[in-house]
């Protein structure tokens, strides 16, 4: 029997085959539809001599082929690899090398690179969406049309992998999590008990489904649950508001810089925003400015936290505390523990600040052939239980309630001080004339580092560094308020908006501020 996500569709076809289950673009899917389409394409893969095991990658922006890919690879227990759609040829081989993939789903938009990687890396046979290239590449609906719907019973066990999905590339070079589809179900139960998503749902999907909480945050559950995903393929803020009103959009995720454009356009105010009962946000720290352009429109605006390795949900603010505790990333969703423990092993009292650790049935047993960093991903079994360490520090108020304060390798130390940047970038927001902002440590003869801060400006501001600077006087400690700072035009992101702080480091480290 299937036990895992590729019967989702099988399953969802015999209680709701005619529902909505995706949209995209002026493409509609039901339930069923989508379901003899996973079925089609799962029979193809295996005419292509895919079996259990095989590991079968997919390249594009948001789009169905990326669900039927998914389910289908699921369908046959085949393990799915999400790629990022930013990268460039070289990368895309290392992770089409590193994952031994040996199929290529690709879109489009990445045709050359898709061709150029899989040849570097050895894949053996490529899918392009729009169909044959006369290149090897096979097309897409060519290989839906020539395959049957008969039942498919692969035996799948929750415990087997599912996918390897590639942690953001934040911090360092991209490390796949194993996840196993148990790992991806207990996610989804999680989001369903902590949240009121119901059949009805209409969600937007717009953060990038080759990243976690595009794909486990919003997708999944509501194709679990019987609602509809509504697919975009890039992130565009006026499209989304456009969206959001004449699709009568009720739940969506984004990172911080998302929901940051959004209410910065000037169809914001006017934009009908009723049909929205829950906004879910994470992913990096989340402004507190952003907290109050939604909890002022009345918005249910809940952090969330978590990451790839734990599938990835860790900690959930419910909708009914959003402006009760504003700011918080809230409590473990309902599988879920953590701790919050000090360099010296000792549990966090209540406003202390410690590493988060995890455990619960969506925690990934490893990375993809990388077991040193496997192991010092987790606490030692012998040492209070095997953790996943998050390398994040949160600290916990007197309810329990959780605040992310920033990363472990993004903390500095100014005379003898922790400063957390993600504390000081919070204040810099509130300054009218700031747009976007990177603190970091820069060497300094006396303090051993000093912060620097990195700006971009809203458009058309016009503001003074020394008046920037000056705002922070009074709002935060001396020795957090960065001693240089930089006006640039941009900031290095990631494909999911996330500020990229060694590339930051590398900019604009050296050289006068
Ligand atoms: P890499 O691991 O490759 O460096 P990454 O850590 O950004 O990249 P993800 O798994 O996508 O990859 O992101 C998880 C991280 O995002 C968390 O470890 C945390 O640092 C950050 N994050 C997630 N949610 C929040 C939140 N609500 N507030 C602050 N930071 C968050
Ligand atoms: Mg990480």
């Amino acid at each position: 029997l299937n036990q895992g996500i590729g019967s989702w569709p099988a399953r969802r076809a015999r209680k709701t085959p005619d529902r909505v289950a995706v949209v995209h673009e002026d493409r509609t899917l039901t339930h069923r539809e989508l379901h003899l389409r996973v079925l089609r394409l799962a029979h193809a893969l295996r005419a292509l001599g895919v079996a259990r095991g095989d590991r079968i990658a997919y390249l594009g922006p948001n789009h169905p082929a990326f669900l039927e890919t998914l389910f289908a690879a699921g369908t046959l227990g085949a393990v799915f690899v999400p790629l990022n759609s930013r990268l460039a040829a070289p990368e895309l081989a290392y992770n089409l090398s590193d994952s031994g993939s040996v199929v290529l789903v690709h879109a489009p938009e990445q045709a050359a690179a898709a061709r150029a990687a899989a040849d570097e890396a050895g894949v053996r046979q490529r899918i392009a969406l729009t169909g044959p290239d006369g290149d090897g590449a096979l097309g897409y609906e060519e290989l839906l049309a020539g395959a049957g719907t008969d039942p498919l019973d692969e035996a799948v066990a929750p415990e087997d992998p599912c996918l390897i999905m590639y942690t953001s590339g934040t911090t360092g070079r991209p490390k796949g999590a194993v996840l196993s589809h148990a790992n991806i179900t207990w996610n989804s139960v999680n989001v369903l008990v902590d949240t009121d998503l119901s059949s009805d749902e209409v969600t937007l999907v717009v953060a990038p489904l080759f990243h976690t909480a595009g794909l486990n945050m919003t997708c999944l559950p509501t194709l679990l649950k019987g609602g509809r995903v509504v697919l975009l393929g890039a992130f565009d803020a006026e499209r989304v508001l456009e969206l959001i009103e004449d699709l009568r959009v009720t739940y969506m995720f984004g990172v911080p810089t998302m929901y940051d454009a959004m209410a910065a356009r000037p169809r914001w105010a006017t934009t009908d925003l009723s049909s929205l009962r829950t906004l879910n946000c994470g992913g990096a720290p989340v402004p507190a400015r952003t907290i109050a352009a939604y909890l002022d429109r009345g918005l249910a605006f809940s952090q969330g936290y978590g990451m790839t390795e734990a599938s990835p949900g860790v900690l959930f603010l419910d909708r009914e505390q959003t402006s009760v505790k504003a700011g918080s990333a809230g409590v473990p969703h309902f599988f879920t523990d953590t701790r919050v423990v000090l360099p010296d092993g000792r549990e966090a009292g209540p406003g202390e600040r410690g590493e988060i650790l995890v455990q619960g049935p969506h925690v990934m047993t490893g990375y993809w052939e990388r077991s040193e960093d496997t192991e010092a991903a987790f606490t030692r079994e012998d040492d209070g239980g095997r953790w996943l360490r998050t390398g994040d520090v949160a600290r916990l108020d007197d309810d329990g309630y959780a605040y992310i304060v920033d990363r472990v390798k993004d903390m500095f130390v100014s005379g003898g001080e922790n400063v957390y940047p993600a504390e000081v970038e919070d204040v810099f927001l509130t300054h009218p004339a700031v747009a976007e902002c990177a603190v970091i440590g820069v060497p300094d003869p006396v303090w051993g580092e000093v912060g620097r801060a990195v700006v971009v400006l809203r458009p058309g501001a016009d503001a003074d560094k020394d008046e920037i600077l000056g705002h922070l006087h009074g709002r935060l400690a001396k020795y957090k308020i960065p001693k240089s700072l930089v006006l640039t035009g941009e900031l290095p992101r990631t494909a999911s908006g996330k500020i990229i702080k060694p590339a930051v480091r590398d900019a604009y480290a050296d050289g006068p501020g």
